[in-house]
């Protein structure tokens, strides 16, 4: 028998990393429920390499070491191949399933336990939490029904504002109940930029609602938690605060009849049919001024190549790049007004 090589401990953050990229299935058989071990494919236990380990059942582990005709029955490379193959399988089911019920069994089981747990909320008299059961099964008129009726017999300001929220009628939360919602989140020992945030942008109050999540981000770096972080920037993102804020800009913009703001918060906001329709209406105005950007986002729009073509040219032959006396370098555009090549 060969020297036994030095086992290393694999740490169990990445054991759990390898795990949890098999889900937890032989990478071979790929059965659920069999016993499992992480296997070391170079046969080197030293060897901790994420790449370097494997999901096996003890059966498939076994043909790793058993010796056929011309070598091992599972050698490394296949069980590299099968590994590669499995996790690339379960990544993207996750992908493509996460959000769903897949079948018709899990469907059954759902309606099943959808009756039930109105069942024992009924049971409970628990009117606020069976307005939440119906809100998230899609019953509207037994979330509404529930909604009045939890709301008359006295519910948390948590849950008031909860409760409208479901409903997609924040505007009905009463004025103080808002007041005292946001101070509990606001200070004390319930304090929670996020939840504050959430509440905010329920209420429309967009910058507000940026500013919360923004404090809390600032907060989770500081203490050292990367993943709350990054979870509510994403937040910030995929609730549509983003957009939000560009609109903002967008009315400010139209309110001071600040056209190259406007335009830019359109871009931004990728509202193209309506950019088109702007720079049309304002076409003489645009063209009278002669603010090369503005010419640019117009002629792209109209479709008018030539034009488009030499307002680029402009541009870029204005460009220079400026350094200061400190070393700041910055970008500026000089056009002279007394160059009539282009006019
Ligand atoms: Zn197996």
């Amino acid at each position: 028998m060969p020297a036994k090589k030095n086992r290393v401990r694999i740490p169990s953050e990445l054991a759990a990393q390898v795990l949890f990229a098999a889900d937890r299935a032989c990478c071979v058989c790929r059965a659920k429920g069999k016993p499992i071990q992480i296997h070391h494919i170079d046969d080197d236990p030293s060897n901790n390499k994420f790449t370097n380990l494997a999901v096996l059942c003890l059966d498939c582990h076994d043909l790793t070491q058993i010796k056929g005709g011309f070598g091992r029955k599972l050698d490394a490379d296949q069980v590299r191949l099968y590994r590669d193959h499995w996790i690339g399988t379960v990544a993207e089911s996750r992908r493509s399933s996460a959000p769903e019920i897949s079948d018709l069994e899990d469907r059954e089981l759902e309606l099943r336990l959808a009756t039930s747990v109105a069942e024992i909320n009924l049971e409970k008299e628990d009117w606020a939490d069976l307005a939440l059961h119906y809100a998230g099964i899609g019953n509207v008129e037994l979330r509404d029904k529930y909604t009045e009726k939890a709301i008359a017999s006295g519910v948390s300001d948590e849950m008031h504002c909860l409760l409208r929220e479901e409903q997609g009628m924040p505007e009905r939360i009463p004025a103080d109940v808002i007041q005292r919602e946001i101070r509990r989140l606001s200070e004390g020992p319930h304090a929670s930029q996020a939840q504050l945030a959430r509440l905010l942008r329920t209420l429309g109050r967009t910058q507000d609602a940026v500013r919360a999540y923004v404090n809390g981000i600032i907060e989770d770096l500081d203490d050292q938690r990367p993943f709350a972080a990054a979870f509510y920037l994403k937040e910030i993102v995929q609730s549509g605060l983003v957009e939000g804020l560009f609109i903002e800009a967008l009315k400010e913009a139209r309110e001071k009849g600040d056209l190259w703001w406007e335009i830019r918060a359109l871009e931004e906001l990728g509202w193209h049919d309506e950019l088109r329709s702007v720079v049309r209406s304002r076409r003489g105005e645009i063209e009278e001024k002669g603010d090369p950007f503005q010419l640019r986002v117009l002629y792209r729009y109209e479709g008018d190549r030539e034009a488009y073509a030499d307002v680029v040219e402009l541009i870029e032959r204005a460009q220079q790049t400026v350094t200061d006396e400190d070393g700041t370098s910055y970008t500026v555009y000089r056009f002279d007004s007394d160059d009539d090549s282009d006019a």
